[in-house]
């Protein structure tokens, strides 16, 4: 059962007995269930004691990602979110400045984690749809005097989830590493969904990623995965980050049974990225004709829209819905809706009206 966690408690809230089933869920692509295929793939994993370096199939996802994103090495990580923290912590020392843009998870959805944890502080750079350009990154360099914060890191999220899945295109990506190269700066891709940008542009993964130093992919977005996060880079990078791996807990015993079900992923679950991707178009199009609602054009899986027009708040909205087994969830005063591989195309429609329904009540 699904449900969306409660403000009140910092513990997420058991959903009651009674709960409706959640027919139509496009809360989040963290939702999507292995697939029975994918079940059977970590059933039948070869596995060893991970933190020890002995588990085949935690090596296998490791050789292919660091392949993928051209990169000498990989390690896996339980979370997207200890992607982050331990990249960070590799590239930088506390009180470091880590530029990113001012919607970034860092900033908003790790539980202040880089002011408990990792020690850096973080400038959040503005622009539309998650995104900054080459003269806002300039605008924010710092003169090196004992004042200023040294600035250290350039944090890029791809796709920007708060910016609405939106794809940063390559040239502008290389123009930023560029400055960043220059400034002497490393660069860390937050990539929890980078191949839902791949599959948009048609870029290969490597060439997309070709100015970062480090760069990770989440297995439990749109890919379908139970749980699991590579981090990709350097030979050197990847051995400092294995220390604060460990240091955090992350090193897991026989994670071959998780690391194969990202393998499963990433052999059949990468291409039809494109379905969802579709499907959100569709959602978005069917949406922007119900009066009041104002919907942007969807890059990717993500569609963000504003129901102030019509008078009915995100959480009322949210409400009666749920009562017909539809979720959506609310960010930022908006509505995201999120397609992924338990979302089929006949569920758009039938989303569409019960949505207009909801509305017009
Ligand atoms: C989900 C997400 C994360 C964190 O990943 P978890 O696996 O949930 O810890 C980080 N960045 C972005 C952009 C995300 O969407």
């Amino acid at each position: 059962m699904v449900h969306a966690p409660s403000a009140a408690s910092w513990t997420p809230v058991r959903p009651p007995r009674n709960a409706p089933p959640v027919r139509i869920n496009l809360y989040s692509d963290t939702q999507t269930r292995p697939t029975p295929a994918m079940k059977e793939a970590m059933m039948r994993a070869e596995v060893g004691d991970e933190q020890h370096g002995d588990d085949p199939t935690v090596w296998e996802l490791c050789d292919r990602m660091a392949a993928l994103m051209g990169k000498e090495a990989a390690m896996f990580l339980p979370s997207g979110t200890m992607c982050n923290v331990v990249a960070i912590l590799t590239h930088c020392q506390k009180g470091d400045e880590v530029i990113a843009h001012e919607t970034s998870h860092i900033l908003h959805s790790e539980g202040g984690t880089h002011a408990a944890l990792t020690g850096v502080q973080i400038m959040g750079l503005k622009g539309a749809r998650g995104m900054f350009t080459a003269d806002d990154l300039r605008a924010a360099i710092r003169p090196r005097t004992r004042y200023a914060p040294p600035q250290r890191l350039l944090e890029i999220e791809q796709t920007a989830n708060i910016g609405g899945g939106a794809v940063w295109p390559l040239a502008t990506l290389n123009e930023l590493t560029g400055i960043a190269r220059e400034q002497g700066w490393a660069t860390h891709m937050d990539g929890a969904r980078l191949l839902n940008a791949t599959v948009a542009a048609g870029i290969a993964p490597a060439e997309m990623v070709a100015g970062f130093d480090s760069v990770w992919l989440d297995f439990t977005k749109g890919l379908g995965a139970p749980l699991g996060a590579v981090l990709c880079g350097s030979r050197e990078f990847i051995d400092a980050a294995w220390r604060w791996k460990q240091r955090l807990g992350g090193s897991m015993r026989q994670g071959g049974i998780c690391a194969a079900a990202c393998i499963h992923a990433l052999d059949h679950h990468v291409d039809r990225l494109a379905e969802d991707h579709a499907n959100a178009r569709d959602l978005a199009r069917g949406l922007g004709q119900i009066e009041g609602v104002v919907v942007e054009e969807p890059d990717t899986n993500l569609v963000f829209f504003d129901i102030k027009g019509t008078g009915v708040s995100v959480e009322t909205l949210q409400k009666r819905l749920m009562e017909k087994g539809i979720m959506v969830s609310g960010l930022g005063g908006r509505v995201r809706a999120c397609t992924h591989l338990d979302v089929t195309p006949a569920m758009i429609p039938e989303a569409v009206s019960a949505i207009r329904e909801a509305l017009a009540a």
